[in-house]
């Protein structure tokens, strides 16, 4: 469904590129550790980052923080509306509540009167583990849209439509289904993620099949993937993921290389990590190829838009599937570049 576009500082979701956010592990009340690890997500591509406030010295720190960084902060506030006044004041641009934990109603229709004379966003983060008893004997997934869309119309009688939901669970096919009828019952932007999704290996694959497979059907406008690591580690996993998809807005070189096998004549592996790294400063929208042989490397490269099909001492160039040049094999890098930046 068409959705609203979300004006979140300079960051709108909905409706355009699906935009990237991740979420600080340092303590918020330690400034300056905070605001570096901002400065780092945001330099390695992420466009909003959430900071948790579980006490009243992380909302006050926010104050300092927002003024020392450059994308737009999010408060992260569980069981205290008082917490999510407190962060709005210090000048976030978005507020993120669980429903089923900020203490009722009224306290939700306060914080939305509040929020709307600062035109503060509102994301709605429902979580399967803290649902109301009303929703508890539904499918997982009906109950959790039941109970983000319940919320959505508290906010909706405050005049309140600055909404973001978010419906997250560690469950990827439950959380699919569960945006899947989101996405048909509301026009609120989604953020999606797949929560608690675990270690780095575990935790993109997770992510990749709920994330993506929304994706790829059209669903979602800004994503979240969860690990139990570095948050770097988060938002470089969140690009590949939108490369995957075609969601990502910025053009770039998609390396893609054979998986080897007995007809393999170079070191496929260590030759597809240089160009990648070789391509990294090119704002090309390219495929490059890097083949293990010159048998199959370049009929199997179809689509790609040039790249290397190995042989034993000296390697085939090819542009548009075509042979172009015979190079040795300490020279491919270069000759690569130069067919990448002629292209
Ligand atoms: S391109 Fe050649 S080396 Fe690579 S997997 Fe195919 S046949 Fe094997």
């Amino acid at each position: 469904m068409a959705k609203r576009t979300v004006a979140v500082g300079k960051v709108n979701i909905g409706n355009s590129t699906v935009s990237i956010q991740s979420m600080t592990n340092t303590k918020t009340d330690d400034i300056d550790a905070t605001i570096a690890q901002i400065n780092r997500l945001s330099e390695a591509g992420c466009q909003l980052v959430r900071c948790s406030v579980p006490d009243e010295k992380s909302a006050i720190a926010l104050k300092e923080i927002i003024k020392n960084v450059t994308v737009p902060i999010i408060a992260d506030i569980h069981f205290s509306h008082k917490l999510a006044i407190m962060s709005a004041d210090a000048g976030v641009s978005k507020i993120r509540i669980n429903p089923g934990n900020i203490g009722g109603v009224d306290k939700a229709k306060y914080l939305a009167d509040y929020l709307k004379e600062r035109k503060i966003a509102l994301r709605i983060g429902v979580n399967g583990g803290s649902l109301d008893a009303a929703h508890k004997s539904k499918p997982l997934a009906v109950a959790m849209r039941d109970s983000a869309l319940e919320y959505v119309s508290v906010l909706e009688k405050c005049n309140f439509y600055d909404i973001v939901i978010s419906a997250k669970s560690s469950n990827v096919k439950v959380m699919i289904d569960t945006y899947r009828l989101l996405d048909k019952a509301c026009e609120y932007p989604l953020h999606l993620g797949v929560t608690e999704a675990g270690l780095y290996h575990t935790g993109i694959v997770k992510s990749s099949i709920g994330i993506g497979s929304l994706l790829c059907d059209g669903i979602g406008d800004t994503i979240r993937v969860s690990l139990s690591d570095d948050p770097i580690k988060e938002v470089e996993a969140a690009k590949d993921i939108l490369k995957a998809c075609d969601k990502y807005d910025k053009p770039y070189c998609e390396i893609i290389s054979c998986p080897t096998c007995a007809r393999t004549n170079i070191e496929v592996k260590a030759l597809a990590e240089q160009v990648e790294e070789m391509c990294k400063d090119i704002d090309k929208q390219l495929k490059v190829a890097v083949m293990g042989c010159v048998v199959n490397g370049i009929g199997e490269s179809q689509g790609a838009n040039l790249g290397v099909a190995g042989g034993k001492d000296k390697s085939a160039i090819f542009v548009d599937s075509k042979y172009v040049e015979t190079v040795d094999n300490s020279l491919i890098l270069p000759t690569l570049r130069k067919y990448i930046l002629e292209y």
